[in-house]
């Protein structure tokens, strides 16, 4: 038997079943027509963003990075949530501006810009975080032929990293940002320019649990601000903080404790040099801020034993699951949180392997779980599945088709 992660709080059950927002696991197939499903929670997101609120300092924008999770519906609740979005891609700046997300509001990091992207970004006004010289002269020359100044930030490689973060993205040879030194003069250079100097983008991480860790890190983040906008001369717009902040997908995770972090931050923004007095921060979040608060639902279509071991073989799969299946940046495949959708609160009875359907090994839900019975036709859950699940995963793979969504 191997464990799995802590089911998330906030679920509740109606008849034994799971239900999400009043309604049961069936109910929510019914409504959406089929499985496999990944509902998403409304209520989940808004308390949780009202936590977040509560524990950070006001001072601080809370933007989404939209990666995460772009569903549409999502995106729309998002946009009256959070002070901005964060992008990747021009097609992501389609979907925030379809959102309607005013592009004030939008910053568009992302290594590989190519032209066509940033001039849809300057003509839309949103930020660019240059990830490169060679990207801000790009940008530059594109204004220079719309006649439009075009709102730049740069994005920092520091030169330190996000202790315990499940993909590190800054610290060392990086694709991502310029290195640090180099970026004082690129600043003053966009300065000299005319185009809109917006300031510096410094993300350290993802995934961190430990509070220690991340508090370590802002603290890093804002000495390097302070040092590279005393050497740029001119007093720091903007600064995206990065985010990092992890949820709990594995046994023994432990939630993190973001009230230390913000009261930690508050501190530090009681105490900021000089050229970070009038300075806007924001950190960006992505998996934090909806991770929990979505569920996937899969149907059981077929039971059997192999070799003394029992299968649970479902509709799903690693094609929307890719993270869930272990195959998504994890060196070690573990469990993510799950359960029997349709016996949410019967106690367990027997060891199982969990699978989607497709026809390899690596689609594996989950590993000799320990659940109550289950049969043909019951409803798996899988947890932790609001961020980084249908468009993390290779839908196309094995032609079973795109699972559906819904926000209730
Ligand atoms: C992916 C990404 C994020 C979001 O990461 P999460 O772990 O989901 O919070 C934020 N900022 C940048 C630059 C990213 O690439």
């Amino acid at each position: 038997m191997k464990p799995f992660g802590p089911i998330p709080s906030g679920f509740d059950s109606i008849d034994g079943q799971l239900s999400i927002g009043g309604m049961t696991a069936e109910a929510l197939v019914d409504q959406a027509g089929d499985t496999p499903l990944f509902v998403y929670s409304k209520e989940l997101i808004g308390s949780r963003m009202a936590d977040l609120r509560r524990a950070m300092p006001e001072r601080l924008s809370i933007h989404y990075a939209i990666k995460a999770n772009p569903y549409s519906d999502i995106l729309q609740l998002m946009s009256g949530l959070v002070d901005g979005f964060d992008i990747a891609s021009a097609g992501e700046l389609d979907l925030a501006l379809a959102a309607g997300q005013s592009p004030e509001r939008i910053s568009f990091a992302g290594p590989g810009k190519r032209d066509r992207e940033l001039r849809a970004a300057l003509l839309a006004g949103v930020t660019i975080n240059c990830e490169s010289e060679n990207e801000a002269h790009r940008a530059l020359a594109i204004g220079h032929v719309e006649n439009i100044a075009p709102k730049l930030a740069i994005r920092v490689n520091p030169d330190f990293e996000l202790r315990g973060s499940g993909m590190k993205m800054g610290g060392g040879a990086k694709p991502f940002g310029l290195d640090a030194h180099r970026v004082p003069q690129l600043a003053r250079e966009v300065i000299a320019s005319g185009a809109v100097w917006q300031g510096l983008h410094i993300f350290t991480g993802s995934q961190a649990l430990d509070a220690d860790a991340i508090i370590e890190t802002q603290g890093n983040v804002l000495a390097l601000a302070a040092q590279l906008t005393d050497d740029i001369g001119v007093p720091l717009p903007h600064l995206n903080m990065g985010g990092g902040f992890g949820i709990p997908y594995f046994h023994s995770d432990k939630s993190l404790d973001i009230s230390r972090i913000g009261a930690a931050l508050q501190g530090r923004f009681n105490t900021l040099p000089d050229g970070l007095l009038s300075t806007k921060f924001a950190i960006e979040l992505g998996r934090y801020l909806v991770g929990e608060t979505g569920v996937y639902l899969t149907r059981i279509v077929d039971r059997k034993e192999s070799h003394g071991v029992t299968y649970l073989i479902t509709d799903g799969g690693l094609h929307h699951q890719l993270a869930a299946s272990g195959n998504f940046g994890t060196v070690v495949r573990r469990n993510y949180p799950v359960a029997i959708a349709t016996h949410f609160v019967a106690e367990p009875t027997e060891v199982v392997n969990i699978v989607g359907c497709l026809c390899t090994p690596l689609d594996r839900l989950a590993d000799q779980v320990s659940m109550p019975h289950a049969d043909i036709g019951d409803l798996v859950a899988v947890f932790c599945a609001g961020a980084y699940g249908a468009t993390a995963s290779p839908e196309a793979f094995l032609g079973h088709g795109p699972a559906r969504e819904i926000l209730i």
